[in-house]
């Protein structure tokens, strides 16, 4: 029978994420039904504990990157942002609306007030927000410093009292970003989003309204004009993005520009903590960017949600996020050898967590903190431990903290999960022997990225041989583990036949007679999308073996690395000042109007087909139809 997947959900929640998981195949984690990590996915709203990443094993996902507050909270926003501008100069970090904390920055907040009273003839708006809460709780606007009251930290900004406004009303947009891995940085935007509308007509009179002033639909549903039909903007308080685009192209503007600006805003604030944030290469987190547009159509970064509502409030709402759920799903990038947790797990009671090698650049999120944790079944691995083991002790520095080579020799002690290298194994063997290509690179796992220790590089470090014969003699290894687990070719060969199976294979005579002891039916992978193909691509390669992340995973657009020199600067050492020239470069080109003109979507893919194979290439999100970014200046 196929093998599902088990998704847990802290406090019952989203219920959007349980229906679509539901839809796909996968099973509900239930307390006292399963123990404690008998999962593969753990989605929560809230933080998780420094914990539950130190004991991930292989086959489990989380829905968060540790230590994201840094751009979370409105306060370390706030903080991260200044410290990029004092760095990095202001060209660039302009996005963000000037902003104060307080209580803290309350001296520095009066001198620029009384500044621009009196440099300004016009009125200057500020809007204070409490630091840790969201859905508009707690917002007001003033003018008059005597209006400033709070009894919390908040944070107090410039409020952008020129903004864009349809048919009179304000609105801004809810971008949805996915990182899918911040070593090395690699960001994805949602082709989809959402526009929130305001649902009483913008008036600087009335600071107090905030029907107005506020564009959070946990406001504006509760608003008299809710359910009312407003010009242009019609019933309800939220538009697709699709519904903006066609806004947009109404406008004499640079739109190009316009959302490669935004993209901009979304890399450079995840720059702010790229460096800072542990690498956790089985987590994939959907952060939610507010987005405001003033007249001028600069775009302003108001702040950045952690876990974005996922609720379904509205039509647009349903168009929107059940496919977002769906291709934040897929960038999770579960492959057949994740539905081993039933078998790893429960079988041979598979206990070891996913000791991470954290990237150059990347703070160490766990030393050996997971050793102390304890467990029940102490020692219920052993049939396999002993072969995975170095006889090397990990030596302490006089602090304590472990040598590099140390935790790489633990690296290599841990890994690989037993079920996932006989795989592996045999995968090669019969690649080998039945002339079916197979290249290294493609078999990289694209979410768990370089650092994972599921990676085909780190399990080629074990000694194969000893590690296969052990299994299949002591027979653990079937048939049906023997198949190719490459996506992209168990993509082709699912869509060929309509389900996985394996009898196409030709395994390696000679030992499998032996070896292979289960019967014909064991020969079918256990299918873990019962309804749904996985729809990732596989990694490409570039020239001296860096891996290039898929350029579209679902409506999922690549927008960081968007060429070789930004992939290059992010492979190891987070190469800032590169990332940044590249992006400079760029957006000049946008603005000096040489990538506005498009060629058609048939002439760029038959450009873009000749070149696929030869160049890195990106797509320019935010556009209908995003062009490739080169087709973009080569048509100048
Ligand atoms: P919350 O987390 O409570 O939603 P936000 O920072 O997103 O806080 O602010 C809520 C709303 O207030 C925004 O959606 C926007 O409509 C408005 N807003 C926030 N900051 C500004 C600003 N600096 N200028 C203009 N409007 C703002």
């Amino acid at each position: 029978m196929a093998a599902s997947l088990v998704f847990r959900l802290h406090d019952r929640g989203p219920e959007l994420v349980r229906e679509v998981l539901l839809e796909r195949g996968w099973e509900e984690y239930n307390e006292g039904e399963r123990e404690e990590e008998d999962w593969n996915l753990y989605w929560r709203g809230s933080l998780f504990q420094t914990s539950q990443y130190h004991n991930l094993l292989p086959w489990q996902r989380l829905n968060h990157h540790p230590k994201t507050v840094g751009i979370t909270r409105k306060d370390c926003l706030a903080r991260n942002l200044r410290r990029m501008k004092a760095t990095f100069g202001s060209a660039l970090y302009d996005f963000s609306p000037t902003t104060f904390i307080l209580p803290n920055d309350y001296t520095c907040f009066l001198v620029e007030y009384n500044r621009l009273r009196l440099a300004r003839g016009t009125s200057v708006y500020w809007i204070v927000k409490p630091v840790d809460l969201s859905r508009g709780r707690g917002i007001f606007i003033f003018e008059d410093i005597k209006d400033l009251v709070y009894d919390c930290s908040v944070v107090i900004q410039r409020y952008i009292s020129s903004s864009l406004l349809i048919s009179g009303y304000k609105f801004d947009l809810r971008i949805y970003v996915c990182v899918k891995s911040f070593h090395p940085l690699t960001v994805y935007i949602h082709q989809e989003g959402l526009v929130r509308f305001a649902t009483e007509k913008f008036n600087l009179s009335s600071l107090h309204n905030l029907y107005a002033h506020l564009t959070n639909t946990s406001i504006n549903k509760f608003g008299p004009f809710y359910k009312t039909e407003k010009g242009r903007v019609g019933r309800g308080c939220k538009w697709t993005m699709s519904k903006f685009r066609h806004f947009l192209h109404s406008q004499q503007i640079n739109e190009l520009l316009l959302w490669q600006r935004i993209n901009n805003i979304v890399t450079l604030t995840l720059l702010a903590i790229a460096t800072s944030v542990p690498s956790c290469p089985n987590c994939v987190e959907l952060f939610g960017f507010d987005i405001l547009i003033d007249a001028k159509f600069k775009p302003w970064l108001l702040e950045v949600n952690y876990s974005p509502a996922l609720t379904l409030d509205c039509q647009a709402d349903i168009s929107v996020k059940k496919k977002l759920v769906s291709d934040v799903i897929d960038m999770m990038n579960y492959t057949s050898t994740d539905s081993l947790r039933d078998r790893a797990y429960r079988k041979h009671r598979y206990k070891q967590p996913c000791f991470k090698v954290n990237h150059p650049s990347a703070p160490v999120l766990s030393t050996l903190n997971h050793q102390k944790k304890k467990r029940g079944n102490k020692g219920s691995h052993t049939q396999i431990l002993p072969l995975l083991k170095t006889s090397h002790q990990p030596e302490k520095t006089k602090r304590g903290k472990l040598k590099q080579r140390d935790l790489e020799a633990n690296y290599q002690r841990c890994l690989p999960p037993f079920e996932l290298s006989k795989i592996r194994e045999a995968r090669c063997r019969i690649i080998n022997t039945s002339a079916i290509k197979l290249h290294t690179n493609q078999t990289q796992n694209p979410i768990l990225g370089q650092d994972s220790r599921t990676n085909e590089s780190a399990l080629n470090r074990q000694s194969r041989q000893p590690l296969v014969s052990y299994l299949m003699n002591n027979g653990s290894l079937y048939r049906s583990d023997v198949t190719n687990h490459d996506n992209s070719e168990t993509e082709a060969e699912r869509q060929r036949s309509g389900e996985t199976d394996v009898s196409s294979l030709t395994p390696d005579t000679q030992e499998s007679e032996e070896a292979f002891t289960r019967p014909a039916a064991s020969w079918k992978l256990p299918n873990i999308y019962s309804t749904k193909p996985v729809r990732i691509t596989a990694e490409k390669t570039t020239g001296n073996g860096q891996n290039i992340p898929p350029v579209k995973v679902g409506d999922f657009i690549r927008t960081f690395p968007f060429n070789r020199a930004t992939l290059k600067a992010s492979q190891h050492e987070l190469d800032i000042r590169t990332v940044l020239q590249e992006i400079q470069s760029l957006t000049g080109q946008l603005v000096s109007g040489k990538g506005h003109k498009m060629k058609s979507r048939r002439e760029e893919k038959v450009t873009a087909d000749k070149d696929a194979d030869t160049d890195f290439d990106s797509l320019l999100w935010g556009p209908k139809d995003p062009p490739l970014i080169s087709q973009c200046f080569k048509s100048t």
